[in-house]
């Protein structure tokens, strides 16, 4: 068994992005700039978004932090957009999911201009990874697409189970693993999928994205598989300072040993996703997908 070390990956990344970063500047041009909008003081959310401000510091870019209370109107954070949209010191944004419930998810997302949306979570840029065309691609399934590259595992003709259709990881994984020239076989699984078990038991590849902690155990999962775990549920904990740690979608010490690949949480798919943010900034800096 192969443990898939998205920390060291990731970190690789990173030194490429640098690299490049240092060469944009030296060319007399301007550093890649990212700004993040924070509304509210959701645990999770601080932390994903100081971690993202901080990796952009190590690879030279320029960062912006929009913070916004709980209580922020709906109209003021579109106007907020609106002007991130018209900035042009800034490469792209992101804005911090999930939004209290006044607002309105599905027009956030849509009032970002596709140009700067380096989440890839605009209908456009969805369209265009469906249509196989240049786009800014979900971070997530970016960046898995990026550990099964480098480590160079065979998806052509693979059997692939994705279990969860989100937008923002199942749905765009699915897309990616059934490209051309990726070549897997893909079945999406959701919460009315019958007979789960069996499904995921012809599976060459496992995408467990549900957010159901230890839910994917060693019954499911067949000999030499490759198990790839996105979830990240905080549970309580009483052996780290911060009161939780972060559980996978896999029971990891029961699937692992029938594994060919597995990615462990943390330190699998995680730091993946903060690196396909850079990577995706630094191809909106260098007008990559949108000439
Ligand atoms: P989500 O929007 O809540 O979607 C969960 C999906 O799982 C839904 O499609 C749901 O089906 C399906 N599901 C729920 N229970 C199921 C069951 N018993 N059997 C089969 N499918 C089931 O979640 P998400 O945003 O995609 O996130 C999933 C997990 O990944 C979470 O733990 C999240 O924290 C984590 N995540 C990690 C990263 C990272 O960087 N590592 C990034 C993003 C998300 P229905 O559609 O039928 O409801």
């Amino acid at each position: 068994m192969t443990l898939i070390d998205g920390k060291k990956i990731s970190e690789l990344i990173k030194k490429e992005i640098a690299a490049e970063v240092l060469k944009i500047v030296a060319s007399g041009k301007r550093a890649p700039h990212l700004a993040a909008v924070l509304v509210g003081h959701d645990g999770g959310s601080e932390t994903y978004v100081a971690a993202k401000v901080k990796a952009c510091e190590l690879v030279g870019f320029e960062s912006t932090l929009i913070r916004f209370e709980e209580n922020v109107s709906e109209n003021e954070l579109l106007q907020c957009i609106d002007q991130l949209n018209h900035d042009a010191a800034i490469d792209g944004f992101i804005v911090q999911l999930p939004l209290p419930k006044h607002i309105s998810e599905e027009k956030v997302i849509e009032s970002i201009d596709p140009k700067k949306d380096v989440d890839g979570f605009h209908p456009v840029n969805v369209g265009r990874v469906v249509a196989g065309m240049p786009a800014f691609v979900s971070a997530t399934p970016f960046g898995i697409m990026e550990l099964l590259r480098r480590y160079k595992i065979e998806t052509s003709g693979k059997n692939c189970v994705v279990i969860g259709r989100s937008n923002i990881v199942g749905r765009p994984m699915s897309i990616l693993l059934s490209q051309k020239g990726v070549d897997c076989t893909v079945t999406l699984c959701h919460s009315k999928t019958k007979n789960l078990k069996e499904v995921c038991m012809q599976a060459d590849i496992i995408v467990a994205a549900l957010g159901l902690p230890e839910f994917l155990t060693a019954d499911m999962v067949k000999e030499g598989a490759v198990v790839i775990d996105v979830g990240t549920t905080r549970v309580p904990s009483d052996q780290t300072k911060s009161g939780f740690k972060l559980k996978g979608d896999v029971k990891f010490d029961e699937v692992a040993p029938k594994c060919s690949y597995i990615t462990p949480v943390p330190g699998g798919v995680g730091p993946m996703t903060i690196a396909s943010l850079l990577y995706n900034t630094l191809l909106s800096n260098e007008h990559k997908i949108y000439p």
